[in-house]
């Protein structure tokens, strides 16, 4: 089982002890929508609930914006993942966060390309370059495949209030940041009413 499989994964030693998800973590893969971040933060990961840290409650409250009954929260329009599957923290600070490194990416690749083999999305949300990257070669790879696959893959900047300069780059401030991906939630909910209108 794909969840079990990565709940289990002990291929990286820098990240023992190795702190995934349980698979109550990975939200909806009913709607085909997927939401790929870069790897899980320390608050996240405490609370077994992916993007519930500074940056991912960010990307939730654009949800709450749009303030629909069926899809309340990130968990009811997406399957969730990340790029590495296991917390990154500093040796000495177990609660601390650090970028992934090039080896776990690598390493932890082959979960994500199964994700999307197995999911196929229609649509896949990343935050941040490397989950842009990671999807991006993930996708060619799997692209000759038949039945053909084409996902719609929409890229926004990493939402950590840290990134703010990269943010502020493409949108005018952090709350037209977060409007914009209220309207893209809205634009996929409307895509799936369409679909079952009376589901
Ligand atoms: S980061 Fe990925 S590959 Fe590395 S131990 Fe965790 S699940 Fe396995």
């Amino acid at each position: 089982m794909l969840q079990g499989d990565i709940a289990s994964c002990t291929s990286c030693s820098s990240m023992k002890p190795w702190r995934q998800f349980g698979q109550e973590a990975y939200g909806n893969a009913a709607t085909g929508y997927l939401l790929v971040g870069e790897a899980p933060g320390y608050v996240s990961w405490r609370n077994r609930r992916r993007f519930t840290g500074p940056a991912g409650m960010l990307i939730r409250r654009a949800l709450w914006q749009v303030g629909h009954p069926r899809y309340q929260d990130l968990e009811d329009l997406f399957y969730m993942t990340d790029v590495v599957k296991c917390h990154p923290a500093a040796p000495a600070n177990p609660s601390s966060n650090r970028s992934p490194r090039r080896a776990e990416v690598e390493s932890c690749s082959e979960h994500l390309a199964r994700e999307l083999r197995v999911l196929r999305p229609s649509v896949i949300v990343t935050f941040g370059k490397m989950a842009a990257e990671q999807v991006g070669r993930a996708v060619a790879h799997a692209s000759p495949w038949q039945p053909p696959w084409r996902p719609t893959i929409l890229t926004f900047p990493h939402p950590s209030p840290r990134n703010q300069v990269t943010i502020l780059k493409t949108y005018p401030s952090l709350r037209a940041f977060e409007e914009a991906l209220a309207q893209t939630f809205r634009r996929l909910i409307a895509g799936l009413e369409a679909q079952s209108p009376h589901a």
